[in-house]
């Protein structure tokens, strides 16, 4: 009895990581990633992929942690139709984004990215962060090798693929200096990358975060007609999700404002922040005190 219990728990476990691809809409497929940091257990497979389909072939957006996680994506697609990748999207430079696009510009895409994303690769910083995330994961990001965009958004580019649109939108400073929404205007669907999310805490302690910004990203979404809102985590939302995000990062910068002004120290906000309406929410372990941190370091040189 207890063996099968065992079997019947890896079956389970070993069935929750499998890669499956799902339709979200017409030409509209996504695979979804757990609600985890990266380890060797998950494979870095904790964010979200998306294949567009055009008469001309797929656009992808975003590319997963690794090679063989990239590659497995690419197989489910092209299982789909086999068609050519025209362009691989990056919505930022984080690894479970980023990291698995030699995959697509193997397979003859242009990769599409931020500024902030092609200055990184090309100071070589964005190697350094490699080395260094390869060995905190214990060699989880063995097989990435980086790729350099080809080519690189600042403000807007739109790109017309068949007889779709893609209007690639920068949203920067906010989750990162990299940041990329990508909008078809015809099927009023939005790509936000890591910038939108639902019951889920949202991860503001990069170095080049900007609360600030974010929120102002976040108030620019609200006004775009969006019927669909697909993330970089989470399943597809509705523009509901705009307010839950909106409304935790203002949850965060008023209370830490607030207490700053009173002449609190961190360690009393942070005490103080431990008990609020997000901690049922999933990545509130992970994120949440880092995040606390992070907004009380930016309030101290915000005008
Ligand atoms: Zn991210």
């Amino acid at each position: 009895m207890k063996g099968l219990v065992f079997l019947l728990l890896i079956f389970v476990f070993g069935f929750s990581k499998e890669m499956n691809l799902k339709k979200v809409e017409d030409n509209i497929y996504m695979v979804r990633g757990v609600d985890e940091l990266p380890s060797l257990e998950n494979a870095g497979f904790m964010s979200n992929a998306y294949g567009v389909l055009t008469e001309e072939g797929w656009v992808v957006i975003d590319t997963l942690s690794t090679p063989e996680l990239s590659k497995k994506f690419l197989d489910q697609l092209q299982r789909v139709k086999r068609a050519p990748v025209k362009f691989a999207i990056i919505t930022h430079y984080h690894p479970d984004h980023w990291y698995g696009a030699k995959t697509f510009k193997d397979a003859g895409a242009k990769m599409v990215a931020h500024r902030g994303l092609y200055e990184l690769y090309k100071s070589g910083i964005a190697k350094s962060i490699l080395e260094e995330a390869n060995k905190n994961f214990r060699g989880l990001y063995k097989s990435v090798q980086l790729v350099e965009p080809d080519i690189v958004v600042d403000n807007y580019k739109k790109l017309k693929v068949g007889k779709e649109e893609f209007e690639i939108i920068a949203m920067t400073p906010a989750h990162t200096n990299s940041d990329l929404v990508i909008y078809m205007p015809k099927k009023k669907v939005l790509f936000a990358g890591d910038l939108v999310y639902q019951k889920r805490v949202p991860f503001m302690a990069d170095r080049n975060a900007s609360s600030k910004g974010w929120e102002e990203a976040l108030k620019k979404m609200k006004n775009m007609d969006i019927k669909v809102l697909l993330g970089g985590h989470n399943d597809p939302m509705d523009k509901s999700a705009i307010d839950y995000t909106l409304g935790y990062i203002t949850y965060l910068r008023q209370n830490i404002k607030k207490m700053k002004e009173e002449g609190k120290f961190i360690d009393e906000i942070k005490a103080t922040l431990q008990d609020t309406p997000y901690k049922s929410d999933a990545m509130y372990q992970q994120f949440h005190n880092a995040n606390i941190f992070k907004v009380d370091s930016e309030l101290d040189v915000e005008p």
